[in-house]
């Protein structure tokens, strides 16, 4: 007797989709990440797969027919698929087929096949499961590549000859990594070594179904496993080179720096202990990618990497664009963290003035939280001793932020005294004076000299006014 699952399939939508199939005439099925996240526990995902051996679309038809409020159904007709949103769930129907593909395009031509046909063509085996909707076994597992064992074990591998797999759909090179990051799964060896053999494959792709993946190897709890089988696989250079090229340690006269590619994973699993904030991890992946363009060696004082922030926070455009990656605020943000990634450490290793943690506040502006994270997570250090002194004298930044805000307010700086209200102090027309007292005044404040208020600020407007010759 086969094990049933029927408790997969105690929500109404199923067999609502099971009395509409059979009405039809037509077999049907749960099917990918649906039955994949409920048999390993996951909890039940909101996207479901359903395969129906005859037409995916007139199914779906059916389905909405019987469905409260009568949903609208999106149709692909190219795709022969079709959708529907229900409730919080997304149903996805497909009609069950063969594929065959052509060597410079992932799109296969389709043609009409059975379940097991359309299993073939599935990118996994623990993505091959499925569950029958049908009345007379409803429940049932149907599982041709042994897809339970696999998950039992934590091993992705493809239905079909791996070769031909990703070859034939080079996107699957990088969801093979996604899902064994995701899944904490080993890809089994046959898999890995496909994947090296056709990692050039992976230039059909677009530049967006790559960061789709790369997203979600950054959203993982440890998203250094899937970077380095990016990099085990030759990807990350293809894709990434700028984070590859940091790879290595130079030695030159006895001098050693450290190697900045390992360095910036342990980072990036770092900063994912404390933040699920994407951009802030992506921030962390690439704050230290000026340093391959600005290393040098000196004789007196060994390996530097001057201004690799301010180079790095230019690459980040030219890779963000290369990437498709969003061009706005998103990026900025990440720019502005790289630019200013050393700025604390630079301030925790002297004492900590005012008037310093003041300027960086000032600087970083909202985003001062997220930097000193940035910083946090960038301790990688294994000796135990520097390791606490870093932390501490973060923690001490931290506390100096806290009290220079509740004084100053510097954060979303405003100058307390406007243009305007100089001009009519000094009954001046718009004119260079003008800026040079309000630069003036907001020096004065960042350096402590005066409170961030409007009237301390008015008094050094009156005196700085004076010491420039104008008259009230
Ligand atoms: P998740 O939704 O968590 O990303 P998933 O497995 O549901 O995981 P989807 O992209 O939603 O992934 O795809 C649904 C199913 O379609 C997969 O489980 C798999 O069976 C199949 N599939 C998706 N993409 C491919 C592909 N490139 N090649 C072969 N089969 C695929
Ligand atoms: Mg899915």
């Amino acid at each position: 007797m086969q094990e049933s699952h029927e408790k997969a399939l105690t929500d109404p939508i199923f067999s609502i989709i099971s009395q509409a199939a059979e009405e039809l005439g037509v077999e049907c099925y749960v099917i990918g990440g649906f039955v994949r996240d409920y048999l390993l526990n996951r909890g039940t995902a909101k996207d479901i797969d359903i395969v129906a051996v005859g037409s995916g679309i007139a199914l779906a038809e059916k389905v909405a027919s019987k469905l409260e409020g009568n949903p609208a159904i999106s149709v692909f007709k190219n795709f022969g698929t079709a959708m529907i949103k229900h409730d919080d769930i997304e149903l996805e129907f497909v009609g069950a087929r063969k594929e065959s593909y052509h060597r410079d395009s992932r799109k296969p031509v389709v043609e009409n096949g059975t379940l097991q046909d359309d299993q073939n063509r599935r990118d996994f085996t623990i993505n091959a499961l499925a569950l029958s909707l049908n009345s007379h076994d409803f429940g049932n597992l149907l599982d041709p590549f042994d897809g339970i064992v696999a998950l039992e074990k934590g091993i992705i591998r493809t239905p079909l000859d791996p070769d031909i797999t990703y070859s034939d759909d080079p996107l699957r090179m990088m969801r093979a990594i996604r899902f064994a990051t995701q899944l904490n799964f080993v890809i089994e060896p046959k898999s890995l070594q496909a994947i090296t053999d056709n990692k050039a494959r992976i230039k059909i792709i677009s530049k967006e179904r790559i960061v789709d993946e790369l997203n979600k190897i950054m959203l993982c709890d440890v998203p250094s496993k899937g970077f380095s089988l990016l990099h085990k696989t030759g990807l990350l250079e293809l894709i990434l080179p700028e984070l590859t090229a940091l790879q290595g340690i130079e030695e030159i006269e006895g001098q050693k720096h450290k190697d900045n590619f390992w360095h910036t994973l342990e980072v990036v699993d770092n900063i994912c202990k404390t933040t699920d904030k994407l951009w802030l991890r992506w921030a962390a992946l690439l704050h230290d990618i000026g340093k391959a363009p600005t290393k040098r060696f000196h004789k007196k004082i060994g390996w530097t990497f001057h201004g690799h922030e301010f180079v790095g926070s230019k690459m980040v455009y030219k890779l963000f664009k290369r990437l498709r990656l969003p061009l706005n605020e998103k990026m900025k943000y990440v720019q502005k963290l790289v630019l200013m990634s050393s700025r604390p450490i630079v301030l925790a290793e002297e004492f900590v003035t005012d008037s310093a943690v003041r300027r960086l506040v000032f600087d970083a502006g909202e985003d001062v939280e997220d930097l000193m994270t940035l910083c946090e997570a960038d301790i990688t250090t294994k000796n135990p001793k520097k390791q606490r002194r870093y932390k501490n004298n973060f923690k001490l930044v931290r506390e100096k932020i806290t009290e220079v805000e509740e004084r100053d307010r510097i954060r979303n700086f405003q100058p307390p005294v406007s243009g305007e209200e100089i001009m009519k102090a000094f009954n001046l027309k718009p004119s260079k004076e003008i800026g040079i007292i309000k630069e003036a005044i907001k020096e004065a404040i960042l350096e402590g000299e005066i409170p961030n208020e409007h009237g301390a600020a008015r008094d050094f407007m009156l005196k700085k006014g004076a010491s420039l010759g104008l008259k009230k």
